[in-house]
């Protein structure tokens, strides 16, 4: 990295710091040439990858949208606020942090839910209701039973 201050081609990292939520490195640096300091921001160029809908039409993420869909479903169930928060903010950054250009919605469904399951499992089971389209009650109930079980593992 060139100094900002003389030109000089070639500076020192004195420290650098991985700063999580950001993906994101800081880096300061000095100029063996000149003496000063200075500071970089490396972020990486992440790209929130599109929903695929039930209709193969690709749209972006929309994090209202799922915070609303969470009320409904939280409706009636100890789900608080803040806990929908989190739920959409670490859905949001797993699909930030998840490489793929895009995501079925099914897939996204099955996302939010592994959450739900940890928090609030009347909530999943009512957001599992209204968003992963079973073909009949059964299909329901043996997703029911896996998930339950899944949870409990983990
Ligand atoms: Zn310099």
């Amino acid at each position: 990295m060139k100094c900002p201050f003389c030109a000089h081609p070639d500076t020192r990292v004195a420290d650098s710091r991985l700063i999580e939520e950001r993906n994101a490195v800081r880096r300061r640096r000095h100029c063996p040439n000149c003496g000063k300091r200075f500071g970089t921001l490396e972020t990486a160029e992440l790209k929130m990858p599109a929903v695929i809908g039930t209709d193969k039409k690709r749209s972006p993420f929309n994090a209202q949208r799922l915070r609303n869909d969470l009320t409904a479903a939280a409706r009636k169930s100890a789900l608080t606020p803040e806990q929908i928060d989190e739920t959409v903010r670490l859905t949001e950054h797993r699909l930030y942090t998840s490489g793929q250009r895009d995501i079925p919605s099914a897939a996204l469904a099955d996302m939010v839910l592994k959450e739900l399951l940890r928090q609030d499992t009347e909530a999943a089971v009512r957001f599992a209701a209204l968003h992963k389209h079973f073909d009949n009650p059964s299909d329901f109930a043996s997703w029911l039973a896996q998930a339950v079980k899944t949870d409990r593992k983990a």
